[in-house]
C-alpha cells in the first residue's frame, strides 16, 4: 500500500517544534553503523529492541544484509523496507522483509528506528536533492548526496518515528498486523508528552552511556573519510591519465607530418608517464633493426637516439609481434625471458640501463605501424599497473590512427600530383595535336598529294617534296618522341639506375651522338675543358648522356659554324659536381632564361622555327636533373652574347660502396637468372 507522505513530514507534524538538521551521506553511514553496533555491542540478553531500517533501494540494502543477519538474530521484533530491483521481497525471514512500491515516499528517505528498553533512537530523514548522475563523476555525487532530518536519541520521537514506520509496515504486510500490533504495544506506548520541548536532544535517555557511541561513530566518520580520500585520489589519477589521453590525441591529430605526430607523442607520453626513457619508432614485422629517431629522455639517462635497435633478434619484440599486444616486464633482473646474462638481449638491458619494459606495439586493423616503449632506468624496479598499460594502449591507438591518416594524406597528395602530371600530359597531348604535329603533317599530306596527283612534276622538283615530307616526318617522329619521355618523367614512371659513373666517359659518349647526327652540317668548334681524373659521379648514365647531348645539341644549333663551345666541370663542394655548356651564339634574353626551360618554349615559336628541335629538350633536362637532386639554370648576357647552360650533379658517395655492389651483384644475378 503506496503512501506518498514523507515520514520526515509526519514526524514533525506530530512535534512541530523539532528542527531538522542536513547530513551528507556519508555522515548518515557512520551515524547508522554506530546505531545498529549499539545494538550487536548490547550484552543485555533480554534486550530485544526494536529496529526498524528503510532503505531506499535494494541495491543499499544489499550492502548491509549481512549485517542485518546479525542483527536479526538478536530481536523478533527487526523490520527491513526496500524498494525491490531484483530479489527482495515482502517475506518473514531471520527478520521482516517489507518491500515497497517505487512511488512511495519511502524511496527517497532513510530511516533507521531503535527502541530498547535501555534506550532509544532514530534517524528520520529524507534525501534533499537528487542530482543527475553522469559515469565519470558517479562516485564523487554518492558521496556528495545530502539529506535533511532528524537524529535523536528522545524516546518520545523514537516512539513516534516506530509507529509511523510501523503503520506503514501493517499496509504492506497486512498478514504482520498481530505482530505489529504487539510491537506497538511493547515499544511506543507510554509516550510522555513532549510538546513543551523546543529541540530534540540528542543524548536525552538518562540510561546510555554516550562515550563508546561516540567512539564508534568517529571510528565509522574516519573509516568514510577515508574512504572518500580514496574515492578522490582515485578520481584525480583517472583525471590526470584522461588529460594526458587528450593532450596527446590533440596534439596529434593537429597534424599530418608522420615525424612531427611521432616527436609529439613520444615527449607528452614520457612526461606523463614520468618515465627514463620512451621511445616510438617505425618498423615492420619482418624488419631486422629500427632505428631510434624520436626520444623523449629523463636528463640523467643515457640516449640512444640515432642508433640502431635490434628486432629481429630480440625476444622481447617478437614475443609482441605473436602475441599482438603489449608486454610488461616490472624486473629485468628476475625475469625468466632474461635469465641468459650473455644474451645479446641481457647485453642491451645492461647498455641502456633499462630495469623496468614496456613494450606497446602500434597497431592500425592488425598491422603493424611500429613500436611504443618506455624504459625504467632507476635501480628500484616499478610495477606496470593495468590502468598504466591500458593508458598507453589507448595512446598507441590514436598515434596509430593518426599516423594511417597522415599517410592517407601523403598518398592523397602524391596522387594529386600524378593527377596534375597526367592533366598536365593531356594538356599537352592537346596542344602537340592541334598545333605541333598538325603543322608537319599538313606538310607531309601536301608534298604525298602533290607527288601522286602530278605524274607530270619534275624529278627535281620530286626529290624536293620528298625531301620535305621526310624532313617534317622526322621532326614528328621527334616530337612524339620528346612528348612521350616528358610524360613518362613527369609522371614518374621512369625506372632509374642511379649508379657511379665516369663524366669524361658520358661528355665522350655524348660528343659522339652529336658529331654523328650533325655530320652534314658544318658545326661550332667543341673544346673539352673537362680536366682528367674527376671523381666518379652518382646518376643514371642513359639520362646523363641525354641532357649532356640535348645541351650539346642546342649550343650547336644555336651557335654558328665558326663559333665556339666548351665544356667545363668543376666541384662546387665536397658533395657536388657543376657541368657547364658555353657556347658564343645567338644568347637568350634575360627576362627569357628562365622560359627557356617550358614546355614548348621557343624563342622563335614553332612555325618560324629556323633551328628544328621540338621546344621540348630543356624540359626534359629539367626533369632529369630534378631525379638527382640537382639544379639546372642558364645565364646569357643577352642577344648575340653566347650562352651558358650549368647543372650539378651528385659525386658518388665511396662510403656507400659496399651497398651499391650489393645491389649490383643482385641486379647482375638476376640477369643472369633471367638469360
Ligand atoms: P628546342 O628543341 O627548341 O631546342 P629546347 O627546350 O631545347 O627546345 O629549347 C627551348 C628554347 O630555348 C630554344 O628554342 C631556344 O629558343 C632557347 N635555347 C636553348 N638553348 C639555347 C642556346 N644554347 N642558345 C640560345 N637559345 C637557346
Amino acid at each position: 500500500m503506496s503512501n506518498t507522505n514523507s515520514v520526515v513530514t509526519e514526524l514533525l507534524t506530530a512535534f512541530p517544534q523539532g528542527c531538522t538538521q542536513m547530513y551528507f551521506k556519508s555522515s548518515l553511514t557512520a551515524l547508522s553503523h554506530a546505531m545498529e553496533d549499539q545494538v550487536l555491542a548490547s550484552d543485555t540478553e533480554d534486550e530485544q529492541p526494536l529496529i526498524i531500517a528503510s532503505f531506499q533501494k535494494e541495491r543499499f540494502y544489499r550492502q548491509e544484509a549481512h549485517r542485518y543477519g546479525r542483527i536479526g538474530t538478536l530481536s523478533p521484533h527487526v523490520y527491513v523496507l526496500a524498494a525491490p530491483e531484483t530479489e527482495f521481497s515482502s517475506i518473514s525471514d531471520v527478520y521482516e522483509k517489507v518491500a515497497f512500491t517505487e512511488d512511495d515516499a519511502l524511496s527517497h528517505e532513510w530511516h533507521l528506528v531503535i527502541i530498547g528498553k535501555n534506550y532509544a533512537t532514530c534517524l528520520i530523514c529524507r534525501e534533499k536533492t537528487h542530482l543527475p548522475k553522469t559515469q565519470a563523476s558517479e562516485m564523487a555525487m554518492d558521496n556528495s548526496r545530502r539529506f535533511e532530518g532528524i537524529w535523536t536519541f528522545d524516546r518520545q520521537v523514537s516512539q513516534k518515528a516506530a509507529e509511523i514506520l510501523l503503520h506503514r509496515i501493517a499496509g504492506y504486510r497486512p498478514e504482520l498486523k498481530k505482530k505489529i500490533n504487539q510491537a506497538l504495544k511493547l515499544y511506543c506506548q507510554s509516550i510522555p508528552d513532549k510538546s513543551n520541548v523546543h529541540q530534540f536532544d540528542v543524548f536525552d535517555s538518562p540510561m546510555i552511556n554516550p562515550d563508546p557511541f561516540v567512539q564508534r561513530l568517529i571510528t565509522y566518520l574516519q573509516a568514510g573519510q577515508y574512504k572518500l580520500i580514496k574515492a578522490n585520489r582515485f578520481l584525480s589519477v583517472k583525471e590526470k591519465k584522461e588529460r594526458l589521453l587528450n593532450s596527446v590525441t590533440d596534439a596529434i591529430r593537429r597534424s599530418l607530418n608522420p615525424q612531427e605526430i611521432l616527436q609529439v607523442a613520444v615527449d607528452k607520453l614520457g612526461e606523463g608517464m614520468g618515465v627514463c626513457r620512451c621511445l616510438i619508432y617505425r618498423c615492420q614485422e619482418t624488419d631486422l633493426n629500427a632505428k631510434i629517431n624520436h626520444e623523449f629522455l629523463n636528463d640523467k639517462i643515457k640516449s640512444i637516439k640515432g642508433k640502431t635497435w635490434p628486432l629481429k633478434n630480440n625476444p622481447l619484440f617478437q614475443e609482441v609481434l605473436d602475441v599482438r599486444e603489449s608486454i610488461s616486464i616490472d624486473d629485468v633482473t628476475i625475469d625468466s625471458r632474461i635469465q641468459d646474462h650473455s644474451s645479446a638481449l641481457s647485453k642491451l638491458i645492461t647498455s641502456c640501463s633499462i630495469i623496468s619494459w614496456l613494450m606497446v606495439p602500434i597497431l592500425y586493423q592488425g598491422k603493424l605501424l611500429g613500436m611504443m616503449e618506455l624504459h625504467h632506468c632507476d635501480a628500484i624496479p616499478i610495477t606496470w599497473k593495468p590502468e598504466d598499460i591500458a593508458l598507453v594502449d589507448a595512446i598507441a591507438t590514436q598515434v596509430g590512427v593518426a599516423l594511417i591518416q597522415a599517410e592517407s594524406y601523403a598518398n592523397l597528395e602524391n596522387l594529386n600530383e600524378q593527377l596534375e602530371a597526367l592533366d598536365r600530359t593531356r594538356s599537352n597531348l592537346v596542344a602537340i595535336t592541334g598545333h605541333e604535329l598538325r603543322t608537319p603533317l599538313s606538310t607531309i599530306q601536301v608534298c604525298l598529294e602533290s607527288l601522286a596527283n602530278e605524274p607530270e612534276m619534275s624529278e627535281e622538283l620530286r626529290q624536293v617534296m620528298l625531301t620535305t615530307a621526310l624532313h617534317d616526318a622526322e621532326r614528328m617522329r621527334k616530337l612524339v618522341q620528346d612528348f612521350l619521355t616528358l610524360s613518362q618523367l613527369e609522371g614518374g614512371t621512369v625506372e632509374w639506375n642511379s649508379e657511379p659513373l665516369s663524366l669524361e666517359e658520358c661528355i665522350d659518349l655524348s660528343l659522339s651522338h652529336i658529331r654523328s647526327r650533325q655530320d652534314q652540317s658544318v658545326i661550332p668548334t667543341i673544346k673539352n675543358l673537362v680536366i682528367d681524373e674527376l671523381p666518379l659521379v652518382q646518376a643514371d648514365g642513359e639520362w646523363l648522356v641525354e641532357v649532356l647531348t640535348k645541351l650539346l645539341d642546342n649550343a650547336c644549333k644555336f651557335t654558328d659554324g665558326s663559333g665556339q663551345i666548351t665544356i667545363q666541370v668543376q666541384e662546387i663542394d665536397e658533395d657536388t659536381l657543376q657541368i657547364t655548356i658555353a657556347d658564343n651564339g645567338r644568347g637568350i634574353e634575360p627576362e627569357k632564361l628562365d622560359q627557356v626551360f617550358d614546355r614548348f618554349y621557343q624563342e622563335e615559336g614553332a612555325l618560324r622555327r629556323s633551328a628544328g628541335g621540338t621546344g621540348l629538350g630543356l624540359a626534359i633536362c629539367r626533369q632529369i636533373v630534378k631525379n638527382w637532386g640537382g639544379k639546372i639554370w642558364a645565364q646569357s648576357e643577352g642577344k648575340n652574347l653566347g650562352s651558358k647552360f650549368h647543372f650539378t650533379l651528385p659525386k658518388f658517395d665511396a662510403s656507400s660502396i659496399n651497398t651499391n655492389r650489393n645491389k649490383k651483384n643482385s641486379h647482375l644475378s638476376s640477369q643472369e637468372s633471367l638469360k
